[in-house]
């Protein structure tokens, strides 16, 4: 990983990293997705809380809503001849980094994984899980990447090739 990729990884665990469906879509206290179960509680989105005793509002998270309206804060996009022959491998490595990472980060999510001519695309509702498999991609099959930002870096578009 270079230096400037570094820096961004850095960036991504940045508490007061805005995302617009997040601070948007605010609960005013207690709360729970009726789509995924997720919590609400103490400021964030969480699995890890249990909330059964008390009185929680029902409230769509700010991923099952990205998710609904398809609007992604993240895409992998992978191609080369190495895909042909691993898809399925490369589907379960997106499948198991989502696992990993939604545990710790409840917002970070697969939207889909779709078939876009000869190129496999996955969208996220989270930036730091496209960054995730990216590096996840680089460290099973050494492929090339690149990462770009928006201007704001609320969106993260990463292509990952390997022939
Ligand atoms: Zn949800």
């Amino acid at each position: 990983m270079d230096k400037y990729q570094q820096s961004h990884k850095d960036k991504l665990f940045k508490p007061d990293r805005l995302d617009v469906y997040v601070e948007s879509h605010r609960p005013r206290g207690l709360a729970q997705c009726p789509q995924c179960g997720v919590k609400y509680h103490a400021g964030q989105w969480t699995w890890h809380v249990d909330l059964s005793a008390q009185e929680v509002e029902s409230f769509l998270c700010p991923a099952c809503r990205r998710t609904l309206d398809q609007a992604p804060a993240g895409e992998v996009r992978i191609s080369g001849g190495f895909l042909k022959t691993h898809e399925d491998e490369i589907i379960h490595l997106l499948r198991n980094t989502e696992e990993r990472e939604k545990h710790d980060h409840a917002l970070e999510r697969l939207i889909s994984i779709v078939r876009d001519g000869d190129e496999l695309v996955a969208t996220t509702t989270g930036i730091h899980l496209a960054n995730r498999i990216g590096h996840a991609l680089d460290a099973a099959y050494d492929g090339q990447s690149s990462y770009r930002y928006s201007d704001s870096e609320s969106y993260l578009s990463v292509d990952w090739h390997r022939d």
